[in-house]
């Protein structure tokens, strides 16, 4: 693990990058906020999480860290100690966890709880979109806290620079940062189950309905169709190894959300 505070005191926010160790797009935003010569208001620290793998250019070593919370300090798993180091780092700040994806469909914001915290600092990352991931559980939101963006394709020049675009929003949103920034009101998705399995080419589109007996994914030329209507989330033909992706409903927008 890698941390760097910029301006001085004790920080209130902090931007994570590398929670899986092969999605740079974080570590590529961070330098160039680094770079370029902001105006800092508040003390803002970043980590570079999962430091072992990105040099390794894996997603993780043994285990997803996402799913090793809260983590254990003595564990033989490597990302189970880092979680545990992790969760202490990020611990009493607001945080911006950073990620990209093999799947279509980006950029959105994850929250874990459609609280009215969560969904307040997913508007200051300025996008259209919100999941809330509850359902999965685990992550570096699920014990601060904080918002999560998919920013982009693994590795793409783009995802690197919608980073810093979102970045640069959600601190001068937040007033980390001078700088003109947009609060956006979102539609919030919650992620309501998953569709396991293996080798399966997804064949929809993220965020479109799929609906009751439709085609959503295919194998060896066999169809894979919907059991009931559903909003695909994270769905891809290579992201997981044993998922298609998420079936979510769609709740409305965040301010429908917060009323109910
Ligand atoms: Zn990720």
């Amino acid at each position: 693990m890698h941390v760097e505070t910029l301006g001085h005191g004790r920080p209130e926010y902090t931007l994570v990058a590398c929670v899986h160790g092969d999605e740079t797009c974080g570590w590529h935003a961070f330098n160039r906020l680094k770079a370029a010569d902001l105006s800092i208001r508040r003390p803002l620290k970043f980590v570079l999480a999962n430091e072992r793998a990105f040099k390794l250019g894996v997603r993780y070593c043994d285990i997803d860290l996402n799913r090793a919370w809260p983590g254990q300090a003595d564990s033989a798993l490597h990302e189970e100690r880092l979680a545990a180091r992790l969760r202490h780092e990020v611990e009493g700040t607001t945080v911006l966890d950073i990620h990209s994806t093999e799947s279509r469909g980006c950029p959105f914001a994850i929250v874990t709880g459609a609280d009215a915290a969560s969904l307040r600092l997913a508007r200051s990352t300025g996008l259209d979109r919100v999941v809330d991931m509850s359902w999965l559980g685990g992550g570096v939101t699920a014990s601060t806290e904080g918002v999560a963006v998919e920013c982009g394709y693994h590795d793409d020049e783009d995802a690197a620079t919608m980073a810093h675009r979102i970045a640069l929003n959600f601190l001068a949103a937040e007033g980390v940062i001078d700088g003109r920034a947009v609060r956006s009101t979102p539609t919030v998705y919650r992620v309501t189950g998953e569709e396991r399995g293996a080798g399966f080419r997804f064949v929809g589109e993220n965020f479109r309905r799929v609906r009751q007996g439709e085609v959503f994914a295919r194998r060896d030329g066999t169809p894979r169709r919907a059991d009931d209507d559903f909003y695909p989330v994270l769905m891809s033909t290579h992201g997981y190894a044993d998922r298609i992706g998420f079936r979510a409903e769609r709740v409305g927008t965040v301010t429908d959300a917060i009323a109910g």
